[in-house]
This record gives C-alpha cells, structure tokens and sequence, in this order.
C-alpha cells in the first residue's frame, strides 16, 4: 500500500473518531437524536467509538506495530484440520465372545455390527481367521471422524492356533504397502490412509495371565502396530482379581519382551492435573474393561450397564471398570500420538525395509547388467509433462532420503528399529 493511501486511511479514521467522539458526546448529555434513539444506541455508539479508537493508526501501540501475525499459525491449521476431517483405524484382536464388538458399539456410540452374522459352534470350528472392516462417518460438534474398525474374526478359536496372527500381520504389513506405494506415486494428494493405528488386544479373564497365543500374537504385532491390552469382561472378576490378573499380566509383558504402546512422558510445564491423569493412566494398565449396548436405570439415573439379580454393573463408573480411562485415552487425549507413532516409528520401520530392500535388488540388477548378454534398449523418449512429473519425484525422493538418514542419526526417545536402520 501507498504511502499516500495510508495517509489518506488515517484521515478518513481521525474524521470517525472525531464524529464517534461528537455522537458519544451528545449521548452522554441525554441528547435524543430521534424516536428510535433509546440506551441500546448509546451503548452501540460506545463500542463503535472503543473499537475505532483502538482500530485508528496514531493510537496503535509498539506492540501492535510489531505484530505480525504469524500467531494465527494455530488457527489456521485448525481450520484447515477441522475442514479436511480425521480419519482412525482401529483394530480389535482376541478371541470370539469376549466383548469386543460390545465394547467398540460402547466407545463409539454407534451400531458397527449390525450385518454380523454370528456363527453357529460348528461354523466356528471350520472358521479360519478372516479380517472385516466396518467404516463408519461420525461427526461431533462439527469434527468430522471418518472411523475403521478392523475386526478379526476367529482369531484364536480353532483347536489349532499354530500362526493364526498370519492373517492379521499380513494385513497390516498390506496397508503400510499400499501407502508406501501410493506415496511413492505421481499422485500424492489424495492419499486414503487406511494404516492401522492402533491395536486393542482382549485378554480372556478367566486365565491367570497371558496364554501363549496372547504371548504369540504381541510379539508378532508389537513392531507393526500400537497394541493396548485389555482384561475383557472385568466384571467377571473380583477387585483383588482383577488387580491379581493385571499384575501378573504387566509382569509377563515385561518377561517376554513384548513392546506395547508406552504413553508419551508429560512435558514438566503441565499442570498438575493432568500430570495426576497421566499417573494413573499408566498405572491402570492393561485396562480392565466392561462392555454393554443396554441402557438401565441405576440410583435414579439412565447409565449404560449391565443387569444382573446381585446389582448392576455400571459400564462408565469408575469404580467398577476402566472403561472412561481408556476411551479418554484413546479418543480424547492419545489419538493423535497413535497416529503419530504409526507414521514416525511403525511405518517408517516398514519404509526403511522396504528401501532397503529395493536398493539391494537395483545393485544386484546393476551387478547382473555388467555380464548380461541381453544388449540395454533405449528407452522412449519421455514428453514434457512426464519429465516433470519425474524431476519432481526425484527431487521428493532426494528430501525423504535426507530424512531418513537425518532421522537415524538424531536422538529420539522413541528409537527406530535400530537393526533395520543400521542396515539401511
Ligand atoms: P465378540 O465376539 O468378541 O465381538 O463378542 P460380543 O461383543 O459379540 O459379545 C459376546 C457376548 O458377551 C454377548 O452376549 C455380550 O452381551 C457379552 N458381553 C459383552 N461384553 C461383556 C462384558 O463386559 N461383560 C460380560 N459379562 N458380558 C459381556
């Protein structure tokens, strides 16, 4: 802007201030301009003569002058977020009937299930391990989720579970594929991020502690996917029972080696409320959780429970299972970090394999060409907007590899899979 059009700005706002000034003059003395003019005018003509007084350049202060603006960053990417939507994908593993399509219809507060066809007992023995995906769009004030649930049907219910996670890595290590392929593509925009975010693993409660399948299962999942083990069915137990089962099963997890999604360390600077949620998060571990799509009446009031001749078992009291911990963990405060550690840790793995692999594959071709009696056909020219296309690819497959070694070589405190690195 011209020096000349500022000058001529500040004038025309100095002429509203003085006008402003001369209105809330007359209003103050009691002055009735016409029938209309009554106290909500008045008040009007004060807030207009507030905001241009702040508004005109020779009262901006030093502060002002020097803002720039970038402060509205924050903003910009929530709208920006809220306009595109969220996407999440959850997977629940663990065997037949121990609550897991209960337990998701309960967190989510919709119906998922409600083409399941339940297999008759004689069905289930001939069932192999399948993986089912129910999509479903919720929206909450005005947030946008667009949420999959990735189910495993007659995971661990055969006689024989020798691999039965197969089905299930493969799955997984599909997804990452796919992403790696369309990242790898001409076409990045409209990428459908269909990774598995996080894995929520049932524990039968009527053990005393992991099986070896559960065992079997994490240690096959553990470097692909966030896993959060639960204790299905807690109202099934006693208190001390349940904190028995837990114990025993934190113990196992930690004897066996097997890696489940560790809650990001709060920052010093949070208060300390959070920092108590935090705590008890981590120590509540695996959740104890309970299921149920009825709702009872329970001291007056309409709860999500369960019925039963003793009492009632109510889904969201504290007191009686961990349900509000993990759903406030997962949807309310973890979300984004699930997503996070899928992207920086669980794929990156996989993406590092991959280019590793790739890159041992090109030398042995490279190696092969120098005997190979097959004579090297030029290849057709490429047009304009191929090459394009392919300098642009080049120069994003420069800026990953850059990355990639930037990422192996600064110090984090989720370490990638040091093994796939070092070879990379
Ligand atoms: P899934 O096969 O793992 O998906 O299990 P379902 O969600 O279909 O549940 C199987 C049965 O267990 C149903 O009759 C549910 O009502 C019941 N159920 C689900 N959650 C709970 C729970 O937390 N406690 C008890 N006692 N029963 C449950």
């Amino acid at each position: 802007m011209s020096c000349s059009g500022k000058g001529s700005i500040e004038s025309i706002l100095t002429q509203c201030c003085s006008f402003m000034c001369f209105l809330f003059f007359l209003c103050q003395c009691g002055c009735q301009l016409d029938a209309s003019w009554n106290g909500q005018n008045c008040e009007c003509v004060v807030v207009m003569f507030t905001v241009l007084c702040n508004k005109c350049p020779s009262s901006l202060s030093l502060q002002d002058k020097q803002y720039v603006g970038f402060a509205t960053l924050p903003n910009q990417v929530h709208r920006k977020s809220v306009k595109k939507g969220f996407d999440f994908t959850l997977m629940v593993a663990g065997e037949s009937g121990l609550g897991k399509s209960t337990l998701v219809n309960s967190l989510f507060l919709t119906d998922l299930y409600k083409d399941r066809k339940l297999l008759n007992a004689e069905e289930r023995i001939n069932q192999t391990v399948e993986i089912t995906k129910h999509t479903v769009d919720i929206e909450e004030k005005g947030v946008k989720l667009k949420l999959t649930i990735v189910d495993t049907p007659g995971f661990g219910d055969a006689v024989n579970n020798n691999e039965c996670w197969k089905p299930i890595t493969d799955y997984i290590d599909q997804q990452f594929e796919q992403y790696f392929r369309d990242e790898s593509g001409l076409n990045r925009k409209n990428i459908l991020d269909n990774r598995v975010h996080c894995c929520l693993y049932f524990i039968p409660p009527f053990g005393h502690g992991l099986r070896p399948v559960d065992v079997e299962f994490m240690k096959a999942l553990h470097e692909k996917v966030n896993i959060i083990p639960l204790v299905a069915k807690a109202d099934c137990l006693t208190p001390n029972e349940i904190k028995k089962l837990k114990d025993r099963v934190r113990d196992e997890i930690e004897r066996f080696g097997i890696k489940v999604y560790q809650f990001p360390e709060c920052d010093s600077d949070e208060d300390e409320e959070f920092k108590q949620m935090d705590k008890e998060l981590k120590e509540c571990t695996p959740f104890a959780v309970i299921g149920s799509n009825t709702v009872v009446e329970a001291r007056g009031q309409r709860v999500r429970g369960r019925l039963y001749p003793w009492g009632i078992v109510e889904v969201e009291n504290q007191s009686h299972c961990d349900f509000v911990k993990l759903r406030n963990m997962l949807i309310r405060s973890h979300m984004h970090d699930l997503k996070d550690v899928t992207c920086d840790v669980h794929y990156e793995n996989y993406r590092a394999h991959c280019i590793q692999e790739m890159t041992r594959c090109v030398k042995l071709a490279q190696d092969n060409r120098i005997d190979s009696p097959i004579p090297i056909l030029p290849l057709p020219t490429p047009d304009a907007e191929t090459e394009r296309l392919i300098k642009m690819k080049d120069e994003e497959v420069r800026i990953d590899n850059y990355s990639l070694i930037y990422s192996s070589v600064a110090p984090s405190y989720r370490c990638f899979d040091s093994e796939s690195l070092k070879k990379a």
